[in-house]
């Protein structure tokens, strides 16, 4: 559904509220068979997905296909093949004074799940929060970005053809379908996309007491020692900062290397990127997704000297070429705000005492990298400064692991999912405590008469 008004949203929500009470969704072969349709489907239409990244963000084929397609059948086929795992009451303990009982902890689905997406991964960031939430046995309302039309366009016709829309649906539109959608009292919120934005969310649940995952961002350091691989290090940072033109919300925004090796790290960074896109400057690098952003973007750049430029620019098609910032200084203005595009802002330390209150004075970003061989450097940066996750030596590799939690803290967001984190983010735990008509050895009922004494001598 396209620009729904409000009566179309009230709608909907009564014929999601009715579908959850009558109890399908409950049904974990019900919510794997309604996985396993999404699978075929998203197989089926893997091609039209391809070209709607194409279209939205210039999407490399095989970054499109990793990164999204490939990321879901992944996250999909995992859920089949654990759900019934996961969602096992788990036994429980009990005072002695409640025997005889037995405890357990179920997990149950909160209900009607709203999730809204943001334009960067537009399939992956919609459909990887839906596909838990349906795991874990919601039925959900998703509002993909509308930024990425043509990803929000494939969507809309995956989810139709794999779904009943009384248990999943997708509403098509930008901030003012969101605020409608917001003014419906939710069982639950995921949102992903600006800490801005996620303000407004938060604000809106808080009005109906509505659970709420918030997926945001921040400027995630990468900090590198003097005593590292210089190639390596600077192939990996190459690679993840300017994937998918450096629209990734946990690639790295800028580098702060010790000074001894800052230029030779800058130019080698440089020179993998030159060697990364040399072949096909335009189809293997992605483009930034509208002009405003690109305005954005160019707005950071500073006067030419202080800049390697990797490339040719060509605003028609929104091509920014790949930038490195090699003397960039904390106060630049591609310093002061997440940069989220493809400029790399290359900054010098000398020792720890002068790295660690710069970092700090940074919000607690979505993830935070550190190069050294010295373990003990590696503990102090990682243990000075709050972020979501860490990788030691890499970039990534802990953001796309489904078998680690993936959040922000603080202003890069709250609350964890991925794989059985996410099963967990989406139920709540119910705890069932069941007793028998057997007489009570600790009743504790008026009258009282000498009850206390004796009591006494058990809970001591
Ligand atoms: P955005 O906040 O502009 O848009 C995200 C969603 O919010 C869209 O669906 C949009 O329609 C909706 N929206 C926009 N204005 C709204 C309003 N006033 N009220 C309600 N909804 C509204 O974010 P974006 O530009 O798509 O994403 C970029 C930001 O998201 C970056 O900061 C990036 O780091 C972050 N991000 C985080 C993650 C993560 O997993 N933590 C992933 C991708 C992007």
């Amino acid at each position: 559904m396209q620009n729904p008004t409000e009566q179309d949203i009230a709608a909907l929500r009564t014929a999601q509220a009715e579908f959850f009470k009558s109890g399908k969704t409950q049904s974990l072969d019900f919510r794997i068979e309604a996985l396993r349709k999404l699978e075929s489907v998203l197989q089926k239409r893997a091609d039209d997905v391809l070209a709607a990244l194409k279209s939205d963000l210039g999407k490399p084929g095989l970054e499109a296909y990793v990164a999204e397609v490939f990321f879901l059948l992944t996250e999909i086929r995992l859920f089949c093949k654990k759900l019934k795992r996961w969602a096992k009451p788990k036994r429980a303990g009990h005072p002695f004074y409640f025997l005889p009982a037995k405890s357990e902890i179920r997990r149950k689905p909160f209900g009607c799940a709203l999730v809204i997406g943001p334009w960067n991964y537009p399939i992956q960031l919609a459909l990887s929060p839906l596909v838990t939430a349906v795991a874990a046995g919601n039925c959900v309302i998703l509002k993909p970005s509308e930024i990425a039309s043509s990803s929000s366009d494939v969507l809309s016709k995956i989810v139709a053809e794999a779904f009943d829309p009384a248990h999943v649906t997708v509403i098509e539109g930008g901030a003012e379908a969101s605020k409608l959608l917001l003014d419906q009292p939710f069982d639950f919120i995921f949102y992903t996309g600006s800490k801005r934005v996620g303000k407004i969310v938060a604000e809106a649940a808080a009005k109906h007491l509505t659970p709420t995952v918030l997926e945001l961002g921040g400027k995630c350091p990468c900090v590198v020692g003097g005593d590292v691989d210089i190639e390596m290090t600077a192939e990996r940072i190459a690679w993840a900062k300017f994937f998918n033109a450096g629209q990734t919300c946990f690639s790295p925004d800028f580098v702060v290397v010790h000074e001894s090796i800052r230029d030779e790290l800058a130019k080698k960074i440089a020179g993998k990127v030159s060697e990364f896109y040399a072949d096909d400057p335009i189809n293997d690098f992605g483009k930034i997704v509208n002009d405003s952003h690109y305005e954005r973007l160019s707005a950071l750049l500073p006067r030419s000297e202080a800049v390697t430029k990797i490339g040719e620019d060509d605003p028609a098609i929104r091509h920014l070429a790949p930038r490195i910032l090699p003397s960039a200084d904390w106060s630049d203005e591609a310093m002061q705000d997440e940069i989220f595009g493809p400029v790399l802002p290359v900054l010098g330390f000398k020792n720890e005492s002068d790295l660690i209150p710069k970092l700090r004075e940074l919000s607690s970003p979505l993830a935070m990298y550190v190069f050294s061989r010295d373990q003990e450097f590696c503990e102090t940066i990682i243990n000075s400064i709050r972020s979501g996750s860490v990788c030691i030596n890499d970039l990534t590799k802990q953001s796309s692991n489904l078998d680690l939690p993936f959040g922000g803290v603080g202003s890069s967001g709250m609350g964890r999912y991925r794989g059985k984190f996410g099963f967990e983010a989406f139920t709540y735990q119910r705890p069932v405590t069941r007793r028998y008509f057997v007489k009570d050895f600790f009743a504790t009922h008026p009258p009282y008469g000498n009850k206390l004494e004796k009591m006494r001598k058990f809970l001591k």
